[in-house]
């Protein structure tokens, strides 16, 4: 069953996935509305403290240590940072959307609230990572780069490499406008067709078949898919579109140990 309700939370687990890993749906955190209730987010409004008790709980549910945590300013960029340990509570946040470790102390962790969470396991040479791919970090191959970073910083073979694609704004509820359109256009060459469904007289872009794409072309053959649209399910998802920005994030963690 990919979901486990724990501790009051509800996390969402991939069958392929070996490691310790959840991706956290909205509840059993502190919150009130509109972070209703297990929001992860700093930046949203909501205040610190709630935030890091829904932290703690996400933790502490995982039977992950809370200062094993490695987490980053996520910035909507490409840039990947190998962690070398947890991220002290007063060290500054560095600006990334990929971490990645080979460490078993250290647990990766990230927030999401539509853009795609990626998760990469490389269960032979026991290497994780977590990415963050919006529209601009799918153009921008933010999985051909984890996979890259991958292979360069820890030698991992792609055809080794688990990658799973989680819960995210589905095609059937991602409209996007011309300047997306171009772009999906300029970056995927012919491959953007199947990209950018037509709904009517809108046209959208389906972000799993886009990431799945660019996990192929980095050689990654296991590719598992949550297949989950977060504006589809506000129940359990936060969602920045379809609740029109007033939301928080959902949290979601990887650890070797
Ligand atoms: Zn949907």
């Amino acid at each position: 069953m990919p979901f486990t309700q724990h501790n009051g939370l509800r996390y969402y687990q991939f069958d392929s996935l070996r490691v310790r890993h959840a991706v956290f749906t909205r509840h059993g955190g502190v919150s009130p509305a509109p972070w209703k209730s297990l929001n992860l987010g700093g930046t949203v409004g909501d205040e610190t403290e709630r935030v890091r008790a829904n932290r703690l709980l996400s933790f502490e549910t995982l039977d992950c240590r809370p200062d094993s945590m490695f987490d980053v300013w996520q910035v909507h960029g490409a840039e990947a940072v190998c962690a070398s340990a947890p991220r002290r509570a007063d060290e500054p946040y560095r600006k990334a959307d990929i971490i990645l470790t080979d460490l078993p102390g250290v647990t990766l962790f990230m927030r999401f609230a539509d853009c795609v969470p990626l998760l990469f396991h490389d269960p032979k040479k026991e290497v994780i990572a977590i990415a963050h791919a919006g529209w601009m970090g799918t153009i921008l191959d933010v999985a051909g780069i984890t996979v890259r970073t991958m292979r360069e910083q820890y030698h991992c073979d792609p055809s080794d490499i688990i990658a799973c694609i989680g819960p995210s704004i589905g095609p059937d509820h991602y409209e996007v406008g011309e300047d997306v359109i171009t772009q999906v256009k300029q970056t995927f060459g012919a491959a953007s067709a199947t990209m950018l469904p037509h709904h009517g007289d809108s046209v959208h872009f389906d972000l799993w078949r886009a990431n799945h794409h660019l996990l192929e072309r980095a050689g990654v053959t296991q590719i598992e898919h949550s297949g989950i649209c977060t504006a589809c399910h506000t129940d359990d998802w936060f969602s920045h579109r379809a609740e029109k920005g007033k939301t928080g994030r959902f949290g979601a963690l990887l650890s070797l140990c």
